[in-house]
Formats: structure tokens, C-alpha cells, sequence
């Protein structure tokens, strides 16, 4: 049985009954879940969670589903790598990257739909939706498919064509909404007022934002029961990286770690950072800009969550970066060339903003650093594509390789030199 007992009011704390909703009615906050940690605190312990699946489910205690009707496409637990070689380039000694490109669709929004799912199904809703900047798409089509759920799911018409086909092989009905993802998700606010449909980021949101607490407590579990010193986050809405946070936390309040005195750090690329520019104005007034960047998953103008992912950077004296577009690229390639993770562009956007809290002092050298590698770059290779070198040429003879290859290196010497 879930030890979720209802919704509350992120602003004024009434509660309501837990139901397919979102919004106080009171005030307009935004509702989220609340457990009853005492009862949890006696269900939980490290060997019930060490002993469950190898998935987000060894969690499903600390999440707001019942046992049964689990949707699963075995989302989760994802390896926690320690990253040596990119720690040595950047001067940082306990470098770790929680590499979340190994999920069923490659990206870290498997969590927050696997729990979406799982909620819409208990409801007894018929047709899953969303409003996506790209992976939620692929997710919530992935998810449907294998929960036997109509799809509907809404993005905006400049995607990476990854991120497109990565949709449409699962048959969902997939709409392509003229304008940027903010008048998507507008749109599906208002198709959730008329359709019978679970919006998983819109009337599904509280139960959606759940699952990304995962990434918090696997990286505890992971670094032996611990929580890391600094967390370096890619931001879009904020959600990820508030929630994050709230996983450390109730790690803490059931006595599974240690006080947690972790630092949040925040990344956006700069051609979409309304939270950066308000962390550096030293406000938590978000103002909404239009997006204009290669990381288009993260692309989001104007943040749902960016109130309250500031607070948490204050409370808890994380940074707020931002990187160029050639910054991001530049990311993706050294995290491939050091640890052999081929990440998408929000991928870049965490190295390239680790480098620049390393460098302004943001992060000290031996902090205990986990970098949240959100998604996996064959879905962005328009990114890199133009800025790779292509493959030799030969005919089948030793000779024409032999050729080639010197032909190469001496280019290769010629450009080091120039
Ligand atoms: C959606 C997404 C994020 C962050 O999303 P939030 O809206 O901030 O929760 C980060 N990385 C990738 C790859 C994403 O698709
Ligand atoms: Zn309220």
C-alpha cells in the first residue's frame, strides 16, 4: 500500500483528496504529494529497497502508486559511473556521472511516465497525453504502447528527427503544434479542461514530478548510503532538479542517510536560462523569454518549477550556469572522448556548465560531484554531426588503408600546427 495520503498546496497547504489534479483551488499553486513518513519510516529500510527490482520500483514505497497495475518498461536504476578521466581534465577528484541515457527510451523522463502511467491506469483514464519538448514524447508513446493506452502526444515543430521517429515507432497520435513548446503546453492545458486524458505533465503533474525523486535516492544508494557533495542538474521546467533534492531529502527524514548537505547546481544553455538570469539578478521572479538553443529539451521559456528551483539553490548555496551553443557541443564531445558517453545536447549543457563551476571556484576539487546525464545523443545528432571528423575512404587493400591513414595524420599535424 502507497504511503501517499493526499495533495497539498505547494503555497497554502490545504489539502485535497488524491485525484487527477494539479492546481489549488484556493490560491492557484501547485499541488504535490504528501506521505505519511511515519508509517514509512517503519516499512522502509536499506535491505527492503536493496532486495526489490532493479528499477525505480525497489523505490515503490516511497512513491504514490499501489502494488498493483505497475506499469513498467523497467525505467530506472541506471549506473552511477565514476568518471576519472573527465574529473582529471576539469581538476575535479571525485567526479561521478549518473548516466541516465540507459533508460528504455533514453532519457530520464522514464521515471517521471512510469509513475504518470502507472497513476492514470489506477484512475482509470484510456489515453495517456503530453506536452513534450522531445523525450516525454518518446516516453509517454513507449509507455502507452506497452500499458495498451491510447497516446496523444504534442510537440513543437522543430525537433530533432531522433527525437520524432523516437515517438512515432510507438504509434501514438503525435501532433505538431505551431509555435514553441510554452503554446504546447498551453494547448494541453486546455485539452485537459475538455478531454478525459491523462496529461502526464498537466493534470498528472504532481504524481509525474514523483519519479524524478528516483534519481536522488539511487545516487545515495549507489555512492553506499550517502549523499553526494555537489549535484550539478540541467534545468528546463526545474522539476528534475527540485525533485532531486526532495529525494535526498526523505532519505534523510527516514533515517536511510545522513543530514544532507548537498549543494544544487542548476544548468540551462544561455539561448533558454530565464532561472540562471533571475539567480544572477538575485530574484526567485522568473521572467519567461523565447528559447532559442540547440539543448531543445530543455528549451522551455517560461519554467513551471523555476520559483521553487531557486529557493532550493539558496537554501542549499548551489550555482546557476549557462552555456553557448558551441559550449554545449564542446561538452558532448569531451564527455564522449573521456568516458565514452555519447549524451544529447542537455548532456552538454552539464559538462559545459561543470567545467565553468570548476573553474569559477562554484565546485571545490574534492567534492563528492555527481553530474545528471539526462539523455543519449543518437536522438540530437544534428548537434555534433557537422563537427566530426568522417570516416576514411579505402578500396579493400592494405595499401589504400595505409594511404589514407597517412594522408589523415598528416592533415591531422598540419591543422594542430595551423
Ligand atoms: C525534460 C528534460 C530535462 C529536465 O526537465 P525539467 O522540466 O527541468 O524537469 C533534462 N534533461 C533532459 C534530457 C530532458 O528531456
Ligand atoms: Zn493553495
Amino acid at each position: 500500500m502507497s504511503f501517499a495520503k493526499a495533495l497539498r498546496c505547494r503555497e497554502c497547504q490545504r489539502e485535497y483528496p488524491l485525484e487527477a489534479e494539479y492546481v489549488c483551488d484556493f490560491c492557484f499553486g501547485p499541488l504535490e504529494v504528501a506521505y505519511d513518513y511515519d508509517a514509512m519510516r517503519e516499512a522502509v529500510s536499506h535491505e527492503s529497497i536493496e532486495a526489490g527490482p532493479a528499477s525505480i520500483w525497489r523505490y515503490a514505497d516511497l512513491l504514490p502508486c499501489e502494488p498493483d497495475n505497475r506499469v513498467d518498461i523497467q525505467a530506472g536504476f541506471t549506473p552511477l559511473i565514476r568518471a576519472n578521466r573527465l574529473g582529471k581534465e576539469l581538476g575535479l577528484t571525485n567526479l561521478y556521472l549518473k548516466n541516465d541515457c540507459m533508460n528504455p527510451t533514453w532519457s530520464f523522463k522514464d521515471r517521471v511516465v512510469t509513475v504518470a502511467a502507472t497513476k492514470a491506469k489506477e484512475f482509470g483514464f484510456d489515453t495517456l497525453a503530453c506536452a513534450s519538448t522531445g523525450n516525454l514524447a518518446n516516453s509517454v508513446a513507449a509507455h502507452a504502447a506497452s500499458a495498451g493506452l491510447d497516446a496523444f502526444v504534442f510537440i513543437p515543430p522543430d525537433l530533432e528527427q531522433g527525437k520524432i521517429t523516437g515517438s512515432s515507432i510507438y504509434n501514438p497520435t503525435l501532433v505538431c503544434v505551431n509555435g514553441n513548446y510554452d503554446d504546447v503546453n498551453r494547448l494541453c492545458s486546455e485539452l485537459a479542461g475538455k478531454y478525459p486524458w491523462a496529461f502526464v505533465n498537466v493534470n498528472m503533474r504532481p504524481y509525474y514530478a514523483e519519479g524524478s525523486k528516483t534519481l536522488g535516492y539511487e545516487v545515495a544508494e549507489q555512492l553506499g548510503w550517502r549523499a553526494p557533495d555537489h549535484c550539478v542538474v540541467p534545468m528546463a521546467s526545474g522539476s528534475l532538479y527540485v525533485k532531486i533534492w526532495k529525494g535526498l531529502q526523505e532519505l534523510a527524514k527516514l533515517w536511510l542517510i545522513d543530514s544532507v548537505q548537498t549543494k544544487m547546481s542548476g544548468a540551462q544553455a544561455l539561448g533558454c536560462s530565464p532561472i540562471v538570469t533571475a539567480f544572477e539578478a538575485g530574484t526567485k521572479n522568473v521572467q519567461p523569454v523565447r528559447p532559442s538553443t540547440i539543448a531543445k529539451s530543455l528549451a522551455i521559456g517560461n519554467p513551471a518549477d523555476g520559483f521553487y528551483a531557486l529557493g532550493v539553490m539558496e537554501e542549499t548555496g548551489g550555482r546557476a550556469v549557462t552555456s553557448t551553443d558551441d559550449e554545449i557541443v564542446e561538452g558532448m564531445k569531451l564527455l564522449a572522448r573521456t568516458e565514452g558517453i555519447f549524451a544529447e545536447t542537455a548532456g552538454g549543457v552539464v559538462v559545459a556548465g561543470l567545467k565553468k563551476l570548476v573553474e569559477s571556484g562554484g565546485i571545490g576539487k574534492d567534492e563528492v560531484t555527481v553530474a545528471f546525464i539526462t539523455g543519449a545523443g543518437l536522438k540530437t545528432q544534428e548537434a555534433v554531426i557537422d563537427t566530426l571528423e568522417p570516416p576514411l575512404q579505402v578500396e579493400p587493400t592494405i595499401a589504400a588503408f595505409e594511404e589514407a591513414l597517412g594522408e589523415r595524420r598528416e592533415a591531422d599535424v598540419q591543422a594542430a600546427s595551423a
